[in-house]
């Protein structure tokens, strides 16, 4: 830990946290700590976030990403290569398949659900999870910040406690390089591995030594010409080990590739459905119940079902090029068994690579013009991260960290905050630990422990907004609410798209008060070429109907207010869905035209014009069943009865008599003819709001006046 931070903030000592001067946001002061801070925003973390909103929504959480974005091994994102797992093995769909963040919403949300149906791959291409994650991340923005890298955590104590119950979370942001310190009172890592590259000083640093965390990007950049004669070396047996070997051989047609792999041959993954069971829920949990013997003998045997093994298929990808260079005349791929790479040095521009015989054959030296390390990752704590953490943490004779089944390491007793990992912990959890089959079931028991953690009876730290609309301007006047939605039916019609693309139309539409639940229900029609159709389709809606609003100046009113704007409105949520059937479709358009020709209009569709069916093919009818109405009419509520008075007559100034009316119904005045208007006018008082229905349900108006009022 920096001197800087230890001089701010108390830690395994025990010095309180009280003297941390406040932060101006949410976590960044020890008496207003978040309930979680993720550590990565990676696939595991990535189904935390989706468990905690569909589990526990008014969990206060963060997550801390030192990349730009969600970035899934980069450096083996090589073209057509897949993933290992079925698409339904998903951030969520084994704990909930009605999630919104299923592999299968993010094709239906892409456009793309039919064909994948039709290409019949039930394993996706890297590429594609990578931008599944990617689209799933987009949707939780509001809990994730990018660019802040964990320089270390720290267990502090919160101010009065006397137990360590918080972790304190210090974060450099990579655009600023400024320094942040955050509060927990649980954190959950899952920084992913780190690249094994062997100890200090085996295997030098020369930019021609290439990790394969790396690989796409670091390779090309090192060998930009493809068509040189190189001497390229591959070192490892598994998955990594193998695409890159079949990638450099397809991309560098005159390269000899050796590949240095541990046992007699490259071997095939197990991944026959026996032996895949490991990774059922209840098998990973018997794994963790498990004594520690039967622990290591079991993870021995299934270590080929993901460690230094290929994918079946990809090996005969593989020996199909090989072969293809016998056929040539000149083969490319030499694999060099029982091998283990047990030095590398520079050797001028070259490298020497010194090889030990794992048969106790004799040790070899081979110049190489580079070398890519598919050698996988360790999984160990950052000490430089960790270090004060560390020493508090309980482990087993062997040194792995002791875990409960909800992937909480247990600590000494003055520790009270959790510190949870996520893959970290194989020795308890089995295989499984770092792979992604169990991430939704995992998430979900972080999720429980976290909320059973918490002091009995405490509330969680949820801000209850004051509420919206006010409830001074809230309407509940049901008639009144429909009755504006009737007089100003041009409403505006508001979908959301799973990406949270927003799509919205202006359509008129029909309110129909004896249909569906209490609150009834809404009729109109689309251009069928309207995108927002798709929206319709059995899907919530909102729908908002504007009513009069007009600038009320300080200087219409006796009393000295700044100037505001009074106005009307109905917001509407509801259940939307389409039809096309002609006689729903004609009770749209003539709905429309009785709506707005009232009873003085004479315009209707008769039915058998033949003008109708050419209109069916151009639009689609949608109803919406509403299930909730909010009406805000803001209308000077907060004024006493004269001012409200001259500020009805001053919205209603100048437009027709059936509208004064209207806004003098709404206003709830009693009229006065000397403020609304000229008595007797056409109108006024005539057609009050919640008047007498016409025929067919709607609204009796006066006239047809619809201009804007000033
Ligand atoms: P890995 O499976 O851990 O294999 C690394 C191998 O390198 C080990 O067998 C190791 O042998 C060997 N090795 C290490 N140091 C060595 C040395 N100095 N000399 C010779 N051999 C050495 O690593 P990986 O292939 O990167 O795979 C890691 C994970 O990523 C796996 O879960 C894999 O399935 C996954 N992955 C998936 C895909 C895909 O979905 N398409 C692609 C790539 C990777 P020892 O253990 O004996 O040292």
């Amino acid at each position: 830990m920096s001197s800087e931070a230890g001089a701010v903030f108390p830690c395994a000592n025990g010095r309180p946290a009280a003297e941390v001067a406040p932060g101006p946001s949410r976590g960044s002061h020890p008496a207003d700590p978040y309930d979680l801070i993720g550590v990565g925003f990676g696939p595991s973390n990535l189904a935390l976030a989706i468990a905690v909103e569909e589990l526990d929504p008014g969990r206060s959480c963060l997550f801390l990403e030192r990349n730009t974005g969600v970035r899934w091994h980069p450096g083996m994102l090589i073209e057509g290569a897949r993933m290992q797992i079925s698409y339904l093995k998903d951030l969520v769909s084994l704990r909930n398949l009605a999630s919104p963040y299923t592999f299968l919403s993010y094709l239906k949300a892409k456009g793309r659900l039919e064909k994948f149906i039709n290409v019949g791959a039930s394993r996706p291409t890297r590429l594609e999870y990578q931008d599944y994650l990617s689209w799933v991340a987009a949707h939780f923005g509001h809990v994730v910040r990018y660019e802040s890298e964990v320089v270390a955590v720290v267990p502090v104590a919160s101010p009065g406690s006397e137990t360590l119950d918080l972790l304190h979370v210090r974060v450099r942001d990579a655009g600023s390089a400024e320094f942040h310190d955050l509060y927990a009172r649980n954190v959950v890592h899952a920084g992913g591995g780190t690249p094994r590259r062997g100890a200090p000083g085996q295997i030098c640093d020369a930019s021609s030594v290439i990790h394969s965390s790396t690989f796409l990007d670091a390779f090309p950049a090192r060998f930009p010409d493809h068509d040189a004669a190189l001497d390229l070396g591959v070192v490892g047996d598994g998955q990594s080990a193998a695409e890159i070997t079949s990638h450099v051989l397809k991309g560098y047609p005159n390269a000899r590739v050796h590949l240095f792999v541990p046992g007699y041959a490259l071997r095939a993954t197990d991944n026959n459905p026996f032996a895949n069971e490991q990774f059922y829920q209840r098998n990973a949990g018997e794994f963790y119940a498990s004594g520690a013997r039967r622990r290591t003998i079991l993870r021995t045997e299934l270590r080929n079902t993901n460690y230094g093994a290929v994918e079946a298929g990809h090996l005969d990808e593989l020996y199909d090029i090989t072969y293809a260079d016998e056929v040539r005349g000149a083969p490319r791929l030499v694999v060099h068994r029982a091998s283990h790479v047990s030095r590398v040095v520079e050797d001028g521009e070259r490298l020497s690579v010194e090889v030990r015989d794992r048969t106790d054959g004799p040790d070899r030296t081979m110049v190489c013009d580079g070398l890519v390390l598919a050698t996988g990752y360790t999984r160990e704590l950052h000490p430089a991260v960790f270090g004060e953490l560390t020493p508090l943490l309980s482990r087993d004779e062997s040194g792995e960290l002791l875990v409960t089944a909800d992937c909480r390491v247990r600590t000494d007793e003055r520790v009270t905050a959790g510190f949870y990992v996520q893959g970290y912990a194989e020795s308890a959890y089995g295989v499984g630990d770092t792979l992604l089959s169990l991430l939704p079931f995992r998430s979900q028991q972080i999720v429980d422990d976290i909320r059973g953690r918490l002091p009995a009876g405490r509330p969680v730290a949820v801000e209850e907004p004051a509420p919206y609309p006010p409830s001074h301007y809230v309407e509940t006047d049901l008639d009144r609410i429909r009755s504006l939605m009737e007089r100003f039916n041009f409403a505006t019609v508001i979908s959301v798209a799973r990406d949270a693309r927003v799509l919205v139309t202006h359509v008129p539409l029909v309110v129909e008060r004896d249909r569906g639940g209490e609150h009834g229900m809404l009729i109109g029609h689309l251009d069928r070429s309207n995108p927002q159709v798709e929206l319709l389709r059995d899907r919530p809606v909102t729908v908002v109907f504007h009513g009069p609003d007009a600038y009320l100046s300080p200087d219409v009113l006796k009393t000295d207010r700044l100037p505001t704007w009074n106005s009307m409105s109905v917001h509407v949520r509801g259940h939307a869905r389409l039809f096309s059937g002609r006689d729903e479709l004609m009770r749209v358009f003539n709905g429309l035209c009785e709506q707005a020709e009232g009873e003085s209009g004479s315009y209707w569709l008769r039915p058998d014009d033949t003008r109708i069916e050419q209109l069916r093919g151009q639009v689609v009818g949608f109803e919406v069943d509403i299930h909730e109405l909010t009406g805000r009419f803001k209308l000077s509520q907060e004024l006493d009865e004269a001012n409200r008075e001259l500020a009805a007559a001053d919205m209603a100034r100048g437009t027709s008599a059936e509208r004064q009316a209207f806004i003098e119904r709404a206003f709830d005045l009693q009229p006065r003819p000397d403020v609304l208007g000229p008595p007797g006018g056409p109108g006024v008082g005539g057609c009050p709001v919640g008047g007498a229905r016409a025929a067919g349900g709607t609204t009796a108006v006066a006239d047809n006046e619809r201009e804007t009022a000033r």
